[in-house]
């Protein structure tokens, strides 16, 4: 099934000598469970589409359907409410919240949409992420890798069918970054889960299933890779 779907989405900024195109007439279309790629340059356009994909920010043309629905013909209320229930968010810098620790972190989203944990399923993301025992920590007590399974335990805690992960792994060591992307597809076929991920090591967008090359906000190659990471707990 087709989960996701661009057409001549453009976003521009500034006007006349300082326009600048970030999209510029993107059109793409992702189906469900697909482990997605997005690669390019700095500057290129990547998180620039990944807000759209998620309804953070509004495109100047074109459109974005997520399970046939038109996200940006949706009020800004439902359009919030879709974003929280739909779609789980992994930024680069984590942005996790430094006052609240591990597990207030991580169930955040829940509380913002009023609703309750399942508790089950909360630990069931701890354990596969490998963070059960930090709980109670403050993000500053963690390292690098283990804030950002926190982040991508917060982001997949309201059970989201689409994952978009911002150079998830833009600040890891090699290590950490094969294993956290052996974490977010083992969450996916778990959870069957749709994952975008934006990178900008060629290596890894090799493992994922499909690689979308991005330029001057425009879509300059896509394919499929035979490749394929497996992860061992
Ligand atoms: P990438 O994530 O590939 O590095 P971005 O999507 O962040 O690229 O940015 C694409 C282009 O759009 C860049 O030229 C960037 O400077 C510009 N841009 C992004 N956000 C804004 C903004 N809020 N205002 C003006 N220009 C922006
Ligand atoms: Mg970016």
């Amino acid at each position: 099934m087709k989960i996701l779907e661009t057409k001549d989405l453009k976003k521009y900024y500034g006007e006349g000598n300082n326009l600048v195109k970030a999209l510029d007439g993107v059109s793409l279309s992702i189906e469900e469970g697909e482990l997605v790629a997005i690669v390019g340059c700095s500057g290129s356009g990547k998180s620039t589409l990944l807000h759209m994909l998620g309804g953070l920010d509004y495109p100047t043309s074109g459109t974005v359907h997520v399970a046939g629905k038109d996200i940006f013909k949706l009020n800004e209320t439902e359009l919030t409410i879709f974003r929280r229930r739909k779609i789980g968010f992994v930024f680069q810098s984590y942005n996790l919240v430094p006052i609240l620790n591990v597990y207030e972190n991580i169930v955040l989203p829940m509380e913002l949409d009023g609703r309750k944990p399942d508790q089950k399923y909360v630990g069931d993301i701890l354990d596969m992420l490998g963070i059960a025992d930090k709980v109670d920590r403050l993000p500053g007590q963690l390292s690098g890798g283990q804030q950002q399974r926190v982040a991508i335990a917060r982001a997949l805690v309201t059970k989201p069918s689409i994952v978009l992960a911002d150079e998830p792994t833009g600040n890891l060591d090699s290590r950490t970054t094969q294993e956290v992307l052996g974490l977010l597809k083992l969450t996916g076929e778990r959870f069957h889960q749709t994952i975008i991920m934006i990178t900008h090591n060629e290596a890894l967008a090799q493992l994922c299933d499909r690689v979308i090359h991005i330029e001057d906000g425009k879509i300059t190659d896509d394919y499929s890779t035979c490749g394929g990471v497996s992860y061992e707990k």
